[in-house]
């Protein structure tokens, strides 16, 4: 046999140890938030590649607010040599969301039934980081040399933007430029799909303020309510059509998020509505929005087109002013045509799947942002086993012929990469 047949004849008779391990790591209950069981996730992922051969760092966020002794954010990063060959890097994010309400089934379980594995977090992504392990164990036990380095990190805080997990790495130069030359990040995007990118965002409050009067006698009063109320308007009837006519090249899924668009998360003004109430014209207004921006659109543009729309606004309000505080920006991000990541992982799923992949992009952002951003490292996609559609859904579940698919795809990929293309 071929080495390449070899390896793919490995994993399906690892097929059962994948599960296993998959149902292992969704039975450690990583909730984020408050980010419960890190440690032991880490360190359970960390035991075994130590005893497959990786030598294994545990890096904590030292420094950071959110690592506490009682929610301490430990990573782990394992890393094999072989060859002289690329350094591969294959990143999952340990945490999982709350898991809600709407299960029939214990959520932490890892109940294998009908082909599938249950349970929160298994697809968003345990089952990623299952195949990436696998991946390397397949190479392994078909006696293939890696031709360069394999590491595979499992990171926090994906779920919250990932500062301590993936970005911390970056900072602190574990996965940079130079020294870290492909990453994959095995997030569920569907076993035929490989994710290039997102669109960005741009979080920001807006506070309206007023003067204080007597509510029975509002016009002696500026009422910031009714000045927050014209601003509401302004972005539905001017703001969202623009942004409904602007379409990105990027194949962000699903179609409709191919628009910039806007969404507003909360808002509250006035007296509390449980208090006591005072006949009181309302002094104070506050909204928060999120803002999804277009890589062809830019920050800057995005920025100014909501500064401007709130100045006309504030001239037209009667004396309420306004002030914008940006709350987070996150720059849109999207691998290189010809990056040799794509490339590999393309060849890659057409000998696993018989069928080309779908270029796509992400809806929302994940730890990409970190790698190509702070890590400076442009080779970067995602790509993993598990259906988008199931992420943070109760009954979340994983295909197992996905997983198994995702799992050859990987290893080879990992090969092909490091080998400069020879999977042809
Ligand atoms: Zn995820």
């Amino acid at each position: 046999m071929q080495p390449i047949e070899r390896v793919l004849s490995e994993v399906d008779r690892a097929a059962d140890e994948i599960v296993e391990f998959t149902a292992d790591l969704v039975r450690i209950p990583t909730v984020n938030p408050p980010g419960e069981e890190y440690d032991a996730c880490a360190h359970f992922l960390g035991d075994y590649l130590e005893r497959h051969a990786f030598a294994v760092e545990y890096i904590a966020a030292e420094g950071r607010a959110e690592h506490t002794p009682r929610h301490p954010r430990v990573n782990v990063v394992g890393s094999r040599r072989g060859g002289a060959g690329p350094v591969v890097h294959l990143n999952g994010h340990i945490d999982v969301v709350p898991p809600g309400d709407g299960w029939t089934v214990d959520p932490f379980g890892g109940l294998v039934r009908d082909g599938k594995i249950f349970g929160r977090g298994v697809c968003d992504m345990k089952a990623g980081i299952a195949a990436s392990v696998f991946a390397a164990e397949a190479i392994a036990r078909a006696g293939v040399t890696l031709p360069g380095t394999l590491e595979i990190s499992g990171t926090v805080d994906e779920e919250s933007g990932g500062f301590a997990g993936v970005a911390y790495l970056a900072t602190a130069g574990r996965i940079k430029a130079g020294r870290t030359d492909f990453v994959i990040i095995p997030e569920p995007l569907n076993v035929d799909r490989i994710c290039i990118g997102h669109r960005g965002v741009y979080w920001f409050e807006v506070t309206a303020r007023g003067r204080i009067g007597h509510g029975s006698m509002p016009f002696l009063g500026i009422s910031a309510i009714d000045g927050m109320g014209r601003l509401l308007e302004s972005v539905r009837d001017i703001l969202m059509p623009a942004l409904a006519a602007r379409r990105t090249a990027v194949p962000v899924v699903p179609p409709g998020a191919r628009n910039a668009t806007i969404n507003t998360n909360g808002i509250v003004g006035g007296q509390p509505v449980d208090g006591i109430q005072t006949p009181c014209v309302a002094d104070l207004c506050r909204a928060v929005f999120d803002r999804r921006f277009l890589i062809e659109e830019g920050f800057d543009a995005a920025r100014q087109e909501i500064a401007d729309l709130v100045a006309r606004v504030a001239g037209e309000a009667g004396g309420v002013r306004f002030d914008v505080r940006d709350l987070m920006v996150v720059h849109p991000t999207r691998t290189p045509d010809d990056s040799p990541v794509i490339a590999s992982l393309d060849r890659s799923i057409r000998s696993v799947l018989g069928r080309p992949p779908e270029l796509i992009a992400s809806p929302g952002t994940y730890d990409h942002k970190h790698v190509a951003r702070i890590a400076g490292v442009p080779h970067c996609v995602a790509y993993g086993p598990g259906e988008l559609e199931q992420a943070h859904q109760p009954d979340e579940y994983c295909r197992i012929d996905d997983l198994v698919n995702a799992t050859k795809v990987l290893a080879l990929a990992t090969l092909d990469l490091m080998g400069g293309g020879r999977l042809d």
